[in-house]
């Protein structure tokens, strides 16, 4: 089985108009440096991003089909209390990704994106595991709260009550006013939250992106609750030579097990750089003579999220 535990929805009025604007300039910036490309922002945005908007997401079971993958996890991200409220407020954003989480039943998982100290927070997240069939938390710590700030203990403690995973972004952010504030996705502030509450799972999304990798993989290594995601890291994949991406992949995959590891993508910008089949394919076919045993690839590409997402056979 192949599962993809990191993936947004294209929809209009998700997100709010500051942070677009600037993120589309670190956004096309790495577009136009993976594709030797020179593409405005404004290009970008509406030659390439637009026609991917997609309410109903069946554009995004089409991608899966083609590209071999039977199950993606998909949540928004709770930007309101940074940016101001996006057009459709994050409460409605998390019940429209559990509505299309229904429409395409057995393909698509909703996790629930929230920033701990909204007010109502508790109440929302109740309601969306218990009645919508929400199967785990997403956190952005960057908007401004530390991963070991009491203010999310509750998520947490959830968590382990529910027995769903807590997905939290470790790694960089783009260019946004106000800004992100990247101290607070460090790896190693989640590692201490995820310390504290060993009933809970963490997955650290984009395993540490490429400045804290390693401290995504020790906090793996040290915390049998730690996982990581791979998503981001099409990105290094397409632009180093291949020896050294497999090097790196065989690194992580012998300091923390293949059980610790997961096949994500990020959809949609990563996949704009990659597409969804050839990412699997950096896998399943791997151009190298460096060796990984079937258990392990098969454990990436879904054994491991099957277990973290208590997935039955
Ligand atoms: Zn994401």
């Amino acid at each position: 089985m192949i599962i993809d535990v990191h993936r947004h929805l294209i929809v209009q009025g998700t997100v709010q108009g500051h942070y677009i604007r600037g993120a589309q300039k670190s956004f096309v910036m790495m577009y136009n440096k993976t594709h030797n490309t020179n593409i405005s922002p404004r290009d970008f945005t509406d030659k390439i991003v637009r026609p991917w908007i997609d309410p109903t997401a069946d554009n995004i079971i089409e991608e899966m089909d083609a590209a071999g993958v039977d199950k993606t996890v998909i949540f928004a991200v709770d930007y309101g209390l940074l940016f101001g409220e996006a057009p459709i407020h994050a409460f409605d954003q998390n019940k429209l990704y559990a509505d299309v989480a229904k429409r395409h039943k057995d393909r698509l998982i909703p996790f629930m994106a929230i920033d701990p100290r909204r007010p109502g927070a508790l109440k929302h997240c109740e309601q969306a595991y218990h009645e919508w069939g929400m199967q785990g938390f997403k956190l952005h710590a960057g908007v401004g709260y530390m991963p070991d700030d009491p203010c999310c203990y509750w998520v947490y403690e959830k968590a382990a009550e529910w027995n769903i995973p807590v997905m939290v972004h470790t790694g960089g952010a783009p260019n946004s006013t106000p800004a992100l504030r990247w101290e607070c996705s460090r790896p190693a502030y989640f590692a201490t939250a995820a310390a504290r509450f060993p009933e809970t799972d963490f997955i650290f999304a984009h395993c540490g992106d490429i400045g804290w990798w390693r401290e995504a993989i020790q906090a793996a290594v040290w915390l049998p609750n730690v996982y990581v995601d791979l998503s981001l890291w099409q990105k290094p994949y397409k632009k180093w030579p291949k020896p050294r991406f497999y090097q790196w992949l065989r690194e992580i995959v012998d300091l923390a097990g293949a059980d610790k590891i997961m096949f994500a993508t990020d959809a949609l910008y990563p996949n704009l750089m990659c597409p969804l089949a050839e990412w699997v394919q950096a896998f399943q076919k791997r151009d190298t003579d460096i060796e990984f045993k079937d258990e392990e690839i098969d454990l990436i590409l879904g054994g491991t999220a099957q277990k973290v997402l208590r997935l039955k056979n």
